[in-house]
């Protein structure tokens, strides 16, 4: 019987599998999860193997996966066995998640928590924003007819988008932040983006997330990040932390008391044109005004 079968396997398992447990797993915040990895660590090396492999003189960039190779000459599981077992003790982890956009009060997220894409939504922001703001007069006429026709209505809808680390929001896709919605981009084209710009405020909302509500498959990718990142520090001893692109889609809304804070980043780059740095005119909001006077 499966249940049987799953209670052997916790028994088995418990002692480093609960180091994940209620853990806040913060990719850039290296004392959240490097230690904790170890501790997991402990009972898979073979015999004298982690000696070995902190012994060893290897030159390798940041992202190479030939870390997990040199990992995996040291343990007994597979890379691969490690890696699916780490992704299901994640599941008892939260992970802090950062969702870069554009609103006038990042207020809303601390009252109302995340939604996701709702197209009726949105559809409602941009009428708003085209009788609103004069730089969209000429579209006045045609945007019942732009929402109509719109092709890519259902891209994302029900969906949520975080990401593991911030950094590659500020630096390499800063158009979340610079223009909002992505669904907003496509829908009302290139020639909105000075309106869109002018929209809200550039926001980074920070979550922490119970990493289970993310998919087995994007658990998995995670540890794999882990292990090969834990793997090149424990080599090279403490070193930079890399900046990492990693994704987390989202299937459901996220409650207010997830969300833990907010920020608005000073300065961001125009993927659109050459990564220009682009400074945020006033890098505050409502909340933000509230919370400083309290
Ligand atoms: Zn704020």
């Amino acid at each position: 019987m499966d249940g049987e079968s799953d209670l052997s396997d916790v028994e088995v398992r418990a002692p480093s599998a609960e180091v994940w447990r209620g853990r806040r797993v913060h990719w850039q915040d290296r004392a959240t999860w490097f230690g904790a990895l170890e501790t997991w660590l402990e009972r898979e090396w073979r015999s004298g193997g982690k000696a070995r492999l902190q012994k060893r003189k290897l030159d390798l960039c940041w992202d190479d996966s030939d870390w997990l190779v040199a990992l995996d000459r040291h343990v007994q599981p597979s890379i691969e066995t490690l890696i699916e077992e780490l992704a299901d003790d994640l599941a008892n982890a939260k992970l802090r998640t950062f969702h870069g956009c554009r609103v006038p009060d990042a207020g809303v997220f601390h009252r109302e928590g995340l939604r996701r894409n709702e197209p009726a939504e949105l559809e409602a922001l941009a009428r708003r924003l085209v009788a609103e703001d004069d730089d969209l007069a000429w579209m006045r006429p045609k945007i019942e007819g732009i929402i109509a026709g719109f092709e890519d209505r259902e891209r994302d809808t029900g969906r949520l988008y975080g990401s593991a680390d911030e950094r590659p929001q500020l630096d390499r896709s800063g158009q979340y932040l610079l223009f909002g919605s992505e669904w907003l981009q496509c829908l009302l084209g290139w020639g909105a983006h000075r309106a869109l710009k002018r929209y809200g405020t550039p926001t980074v909302v920070e979550v922490d997330l119970p990493f289970d509500w993310a998919s087995k498959g994007t658990r998995r990718e995670f540890a794999r990040h882990l292990l090969q990142e834990w793997t090149r520090v424990f080599v090279m001893g403490e070193t930079f932390s890399p900046a990492l692109d990693f994704s987390v889609i989202l299937l459901r809304d996220i409650p207010a008391e997830m969300v833990v804070g907010h920020s608005h980043p000073r300065v961001l780059k125009n993927p659109f044109v050459q990564y220009r740095t682009e400074r945020t005119a006033n890098p505050t909001c409502p909340h933000c005004v509230g919370s400083a006077k309290a």
